[in-house]
């Protein structure tokens, strides 16, 4: 059925029952997650931020780490950015936290410390995007709204037989008006997190395990042994490749020369080795001498190369070209600035460090 206005009168008159089927499920299968015994507004909306674009096994130590660290939002406020970074360390999309962090201030300096329960202001703080809201409002506050994720999208197409590919702007839309139509005036948080659930462990990427499923009855994608075809996929651009280039530095006292990154670009406040992108046109060995002139003013010699790393993030695939190197001219002490400093091999680690420099760390420092 592709008749998107009929589906979406279809799926008010079935609503009832997909919630009824689906929660009664949701009672005997759902796993436990610390997160769902809290009722705390802030931890859910932790685990919402985390669980964004990391697996739940990786989340469950990060988010009680997290909440021991920073147990309320005026911890989590007061404390600076780089105790933030640290706590979120390998985890990556570090912008979370950066968001996380300005936000958790916002609450605190604008709504008395409290997660503001108004759609548009939950909307305003930074990282809070239309799914977030909607799994915060329905499951910390109980508001009738949906909350739809990849695992709903993903759902939703083959309950309903979405047969338009899932990135197109139109189809995203129409999900969300399916999701609308579904989502209970009662148990709206319960309903939005055994939709997700479903998502996570039955109705799962290519091989769904229908069988196990409380939505037979209900699914046309089932109806019509479509599932497997379902979501449809949509082109999806090819990631770029960059090269970048970064040395290692030593001084007398065989401390590490690190840097940090500017707050507001890319991989923002945390520390990272001197070096950076090589450019179109420039060697390796050229773009970081010229990247380390430009950043720290500093002339150096790129000596033999320590290792290569390979390392994705969302919109591109890097290779990491490691070089140890000796300084020419330039004395870097303690800048003014104070976004660089020499470390000592023992202490480090306390910096926070992206995955890319942790990954350099253990192979040489370990
Ligand atoms: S019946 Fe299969 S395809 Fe349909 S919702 Fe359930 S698991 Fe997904």
């Amino acid at each position: 059925m592709d008749d998107r206005q009929g589906s979406l009168e279809w799926a008010e008159q079935k609503a009832k029952e997909i919630a009824t089927l689906l929660l009664f499920w949701y009672e005997k299968n759902k796993r436990l997650l610390p997160w769902r015994t809290t009722a705390d507004p802030y931890a859910i909306w932790l685990s919402e931020i985390m669980l964004q674009q990391t697996q739940v096994d990786a989340v469950i130590p990060y988010y009680r780490r997290f909440l021991e660290q920073f147990p309320t939002i005026r911890d989590l406020a007061r404390a600076p950015l780089e105790a933030v970074l640290k706590a979120w360390e390998n985890m990556g999309y570090y912008s979370r936290a950066r968001h996380l962090h300005a936000a958790a201030r916002l609450v605190v300096d604008s709504h008395g410390g409290q997660l503001p329960q108004d759609p548009d202001d939950l909307k305003a703080l930074p990282g809070i995007g239309p799914y977030t809201a909607g799994a915060i409002l329905s499951i910390a506050f109980g508001k009738p709204v949906p909350a739809v994720d990849g695992n709903v999208k993903r759902v939703l197409s083959r309950l309903f037989a979405v047969d338009r590919p899932l990135n197109d702007g139109s189809t995203q839309r129409y999900i969300s008006l399916l999701a609308e139509k579904l989502v209970p005036a009662e148990n709206a948080g319960l309903f939005n997190s055994a939709l997700m659930e479903l998502g996570a462990l039955l109705c799962r990427p290519g091989m769904p395990t229908c069988s196990a499923c409380p939505l037979t009855s209900i699914c046309l994608a089932y109806a019509g042994n479509s599932q497997h075809q379902l979501p449809v996929a949509g082109k999806r651009a090819k990631r770029p490749h960059k090269e970048a280039a970064a040395v290692i530095l030593r001084d007398s006292g065989n401390r590490l020369l690190i840097v940090q990154r500017p707050a507001d670009g890319f991989l923002g406040g945390l520390w990272k080795f001197p070096g950076g992108m090589v450019n179109p046109g420039e060697t390796v060995s050229e773009g970081l001498k010229n990247r380390c002139r430009e950043e720290l003013n500093l002339s150096v010699s790129v000596r033999e190369p320590l290792l290569t790393l390979q390392q994705g993030y969302t919109h591109f695939q890097l290779t990491l070209h490691v070089f140890s190197g000796t300084i020419l001219e330039g004395n870097p002490g303690l800048p003014a600035t104070g976004n660089w400093l020499w470390a000592s091999v023992g202490d480090i680690r306390r910096f926070p460090f992206s995955r890319a420099e942790l990954r350099i760390l253990e192979a040489l420092f370990p």
